[in-house]
């Protein structure tokens, strides 16, 4: 198959989250199993100025690279509306032109298409910058016999980011006054973008099976559910894969000791390093619990916040790492003051310290309120670290009571018993040992979830 991945970030180019991970790496598990995959993207400045890459020119306004063995990424070059400091936003809020730019980038990219002469079955899109893809090849693009057969699947990483514009910007779109209406761009006197990306798209997805069955629910589908609904035998999902050359505990060059199932006895080695580091007491038989996580609501952090001093009353040990909202950082900043032996504290972003934390800990805690996929519950478990979770997204279809430990009821009272439950099964190390086990057995490698995709794509193509 022929497969073009329209995603306006794309690791190693440009990053502001996950959608970034998934543009990078699904292509290259793609190829590898012999699919044909070209990725578009904007030229924005961060790429512009990539010294560690080759870029090539093609033309006036488009240049390429090549990742994997010959995928090749074509960035759309339109220095007034990509050459500049960030991606989508400024400190003031987003950038005032984000249609103009993201409706260029959606014509700009099918117009590509012809240009270099590549006739794809599938134009895969991701969340709203790329939602309007769907839109033009359907309203504008599908009478040509070049575009005619191609298909759509569009992934959503989070519903809560919808491209919403004032209807006087309407005409910029240069679609058909028609399409303002309920049934395909128009919500509630606006535009919504990515709305148009789901009535238009053949098939949508999302990043974890419970993810796409939550999203068609008022309490997670952040007004959109109506729409999914509707349109629900097209909905599915798959779990984003994992990149096991960076996140490999047998390889990882920046913890204390490497180990992988069958030396486990090592990751000792690596829990007394991170206490040293977060100058915690060097206790062997206290259950060491790790965060890794923007210090947010949705990561579960207000539960975490009532439940932290009753927690730290335990005998338990916990290091954070994370930054984000002011009133989390002064609730922990103060349970450190009151308990420096058992919680430590680093606000920052740290990678290295973030592998540490995953090698290091005994319980890795994330119980996200809402979680599309989630990665540190997948990172943990490949470094032998049980993962406690709340019952959400892909947390709910990547921890089971077999590798980890889930709650299903998100309030501190359940919080906190599980914490009990964990800190009273840390103690059988026969048990332990099976969760381990069970954990360090899982496969979410990129080929499991590539060979998903292929599998949508001929659904797409069905249609
Ligand atoms: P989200 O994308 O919603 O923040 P994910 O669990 O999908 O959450 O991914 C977060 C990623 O960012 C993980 O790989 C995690 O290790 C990393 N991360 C989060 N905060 C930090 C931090 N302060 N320092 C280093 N890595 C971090």
């Amino acid at each position: 198959m022929k497969i073009a991945m329209c995603a306006t970030e794309v690791v190693p180019f440009a990053k502001t989250g996950g959608l970034a991970d998934v543009a990078g790496a699904l292509p290259l598990a793609l190829e590898k199993l012999g699919e044909e995959v070209i990725v578009i993207m904007p030229y924005y400045r961060t790429v512009k100025n990539m010294k560690q890459v080759k870029i090539e020119k093609l033309k006036e306004d488009v240049f390429y690279s090549v990742i994997g063995k010959g995928v090749k990424v074509y960035f759309l070059d339109n220095p007034g509306y990509f050459d500049r400091d960030n991606l989508y936003s400024e400190k003031t809020g987003d950038y005032p032109d984000n249609l103009d730019r993201f409706s260029y980038y959606s014509r700009r990219a099918l117009n590509l298409l012809k240009e270099i002469k590549f006739k794809a079955d599938i134009l895969h899109c991701h969340d709203w910058q790329s939602a309007l893809v769907p839109v033009y090849l359907k309203a504008r693009y599908s009478r040509d016999p070049f575009y005619k057969d191609m298909k759509t699947v569009f992934t959503i990483h989070n519903i809560g980011y919808q491209g919403l514009f004032k209807q006087e910007e309407f005409p910029k779109l240069d679609l058909n006054w028609e399409l303002f209406n309920m049934e395909a761009l128009e919500y509630y006197g606006k535009i919504n973008v990515l709305k148009g990306g789901l009535v238009f798209s053949d098939v949508i997805n999302t990043v974890s099976s419970t993810y796409s069955r939550e999203i068609q629910t008022k309490e997670f589908g952040f007004g959109l559910e109506g729409v999914l609904n509707k349109r629900r035998d097209s909905v599915f999902g798959i779990i984003n894969g994992l990149d096991y050359d960076i996140w490999n505990p047998a390889k990882d060059r920046f913890i204390a000791k490497t180990f992988n199932a069958k030396s486990i006895a090592d990751k000792a080695k690596n829990k007394e390093d991170l206490q040293k580091l977060s100058k915690l007491p060097l206790k062997k038989d206290v259950p060491l619990f790790g965060i890794v996580s923007r210090l947010a609501q949705q990561k579960g952090f207000d539960i975490i916040a009532e439940g932290i001093d009753e927690i730290c009353r335990m005998k338990v040990q916990m290091v954070i790492l994370g930054t984000g909202d002011q009133k989390y950082h002064d609730i922990l900043e103060q349970m450190v003051r009151k308990y420096p032996k058992v919680i430590s504290l680093h606000m920052k972003f740290d990678d290295a310290l973030a592998h540490k934390i995953y090698a290091g800990s005994d319980i890795f805690l994330m119980p996200s309120h809402y979680e599309p996929c989630g990665l540190g519950q997948m990172i943990s478990l490949r470094y032998g670290t049980i993962p406690l979770v709340f019952k959400t997204g892909g947390l709910a279809d990547t921890v089971t009571g077999k590798n980890g430990f889930v709650f299903d009821q998100y309030n501190k009272e359940d919080l906190i018993s599980t914490i009990k439950k964990a800190v009273s099964a840390y103690k059988d190390a026969a048990k332990w040992g099976r969760l381990i086990a069970a954990g360090m057995a899982c496969n979410f490698s990129w080929d499991a979830s590539g060979k998903e995709y292929i599998a949508l794509y001929k659904k797409a193509k069905a249609k």
